[in-house]
């Protein structure tokens, strides 16, 4: 046993929160605002796990950002664009209450100190609704109130490893580290993220994904999920966890990314970019769910596709964190540039002659309508006007499908209690963030798993203090 370790732990606390990502620190904040002392456990050295990593967008609806753009958006909407994307999976009653939470979860962010960017359009979206941050600004201001809470004790480098369960199948605490036991009078909410990182899993419940690239935090190895199944807890969307398209293959022909490579979510599609395999044929309608055109990718040949834009678009870069930074993706080497498709194609080994065929009847189909090759009418969901791929120089951009989280996990009810096979909550267990299950679906909107760990989170606490 750690005896440092020891030292620092409390022996008992009101809550325990396991994982110093958004989830974690929603949670452990909306209880320590009541009063109530929490230990907030952390696995790695560093707070954030996927979230740092994320691209920071979240998605609200009928705020006064998006009405000074003059978006119209509303309650409706948001939700029917939750159901649609989950393909109409999503629990209700997870529905109901991201719709009813998100605009005061926006407005909480705000107040802890997040500073929200203009307005943008993004995969599985209606209308423009993605509320964008910078993640490391995000989680920074939250991280300085968990701080500055007398209330919450902050603990990293130690990982959570079992919940302790008394004779009447309630969690009374955890054991974290080299055995320690931590007892929390109110519960446990598990805040670890999803399972990304952990291929054994991946591999069990989707091995089509075996290729595929793999991103998120590096904690996320699905330890909460596992400490709760072994409980008996329930699993939903598991079969559904699906990669998104547009992850950088830094080392193209090669088709993997070197351990400690950052690979790069980059996305030219929902700006008017178009993808085409290596035969120099496009394979979907670009406009649709970037989860979509993973899975599509994935089926082409050696699971690679290529990005092509012009400068037209390049223009409209939008800096990091957003998945639009193309400049930052062409500084970085991942992008090439050329004069015309011909020597673009050449860049990258794909037929040069084939290229220009694609682009040429592409931009045809823009000028003369309709997309004859996929149907393709707008620039996201049948939001904006497509153009044509005509202003030199032309970038390319070779990519694949990467799991960046996963999206499935614990059944929960409406206020975040995790439910076991038998349909019966775990007495002070609770769950928030990417380890739910239920929410997503078959499909994901864009800069929902953001929104829903800070709704999720909070509620997890509120549910742990009401129980109490
Ligand atoms: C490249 C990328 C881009 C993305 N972009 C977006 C986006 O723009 N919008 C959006 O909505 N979503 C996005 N996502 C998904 C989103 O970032 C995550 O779903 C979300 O951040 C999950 O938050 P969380 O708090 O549940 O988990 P995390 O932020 O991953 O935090 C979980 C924490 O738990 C810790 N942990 C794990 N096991 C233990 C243990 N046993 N004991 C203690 N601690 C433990 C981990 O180390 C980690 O720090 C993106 C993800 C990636 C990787």
């Amino acid at each position: 046993m750690n005896n440092d370790i020891n030292a620092t732990l409390p022996a008992v606390v009101d809550l325990i929160v396991l994982g110093g990502g958004l989830a974690g620190h929603s949670a452990a904040l909306e209880a320590a605002a009541a009063g109530k002392s929490v230990l907030l456990l952390e696995k790695t050295g560093q707070y954030g796990g996927s979230t740092v990593l994320s691209s920071g967008s979240f998605a609200f609806a009928d705020t006064a950002a998006q009405r000074e753009k003059g978006i119209q958006d509303t309650d409706e909407l948001l939700r029917a664009d939750i159901v649609k994307a989950s393909g109409g999976r999503v629990v209700p009653a997870l529905a109901d209450l991201y719709v009813q939470e998100q605009r005061d979860a926006y407005e909480w962010l705000r107040q802890h100190g997040v500073e929200f960017h203009p307005i943008a359009l993004s995969s599985n979206q209606g209308v423009p609704r993605t509320h964008p941050t910078d993640p490391w600004q995000l989680m920074r201001a939250l991280h300085a109130r968990v701080r500055a809470s007398r209330n919450i004790q902050y603990v990293d480098n130690l990982s959570a490893s079992e919940l302790v369960i008394d004779a009447s199948g309630s969690i009374t605490g955890v054991v974290a580290g080299d055995g320690h036991q931590v007892a929390a009078r109110l519960g446990v909410v598990l805040a670890t993220g999803g399972f990304s990182r952990d291929r054994e899993l991946i591999d069990k419940f989707c091995p089509r994904l075996a290729n595929a690239l793999v991103l998120g935090g590096e904690g996320n190895t699905g330890d909460g999920l596992k400490m709760a199944w072994k409980l008996g807890a329930d699993l939903l969307d598991m079969p559904f966890i699906t990669g998104t398209f547009g992850v950088s293959l830094n080392n193209y022909p090669r088709t993997e990314i070197d351990p400690g490579q950052e690979a790069r979510l980059t996305l030219s599609i929902y700006k008017g970019g178009i993808a085409v395999n290596k035969y120099a044929e496009r394979f979907a309608d670009e406009s649709i769910s970037y989860k979509v055109l993973g899975e599509i990718c994935l089926t082409q040949p050696d699971g690679v596709g290529f990005q092509i834009w012009d400068q037209k678009i390049m223009d409209q870069s939008a800096p990091q964190p957003t998945s639009n930074d193309l400049e930052d993706a062409y500084r970085k080497g991942l992008v090439h540039k050329a004069d015309d498709i011909a020597s673009l194609a050449k860049l990258v080994g794909l037929d040069p002659e084939r290229l220009q065929q694609t682009v040429a009847r592409y931009n045809n189909d823009v000028a003369e309508g309709p997309d004859t090759a996929f149907g393709r009418t707008g620039l996201g969901r049948g939001w904006g006007k497509l153009v044509a791929i005509d202003t030199a120089p032309f970038y390319i951009y070779p990519c694949s499908t990467g799991v960046v989280a996963t999206y499935c996990g614990l059944k929960v009810d409406a206020d975040m209690r995790v439910i076991d096979v038998r349909g019966t909550a775990i007495p002070h267990l609770y769950a928030a963030g990417e380890i739910v299950g239920g929410f997503h679906g078959s499909g994901y909107m864009s800069g929902s798993s953001l929104s829903k760990s800070v709704i999720f989170g909070r509620a997890a606490a509120r549910t742990a203090l009401e129980t109490a």
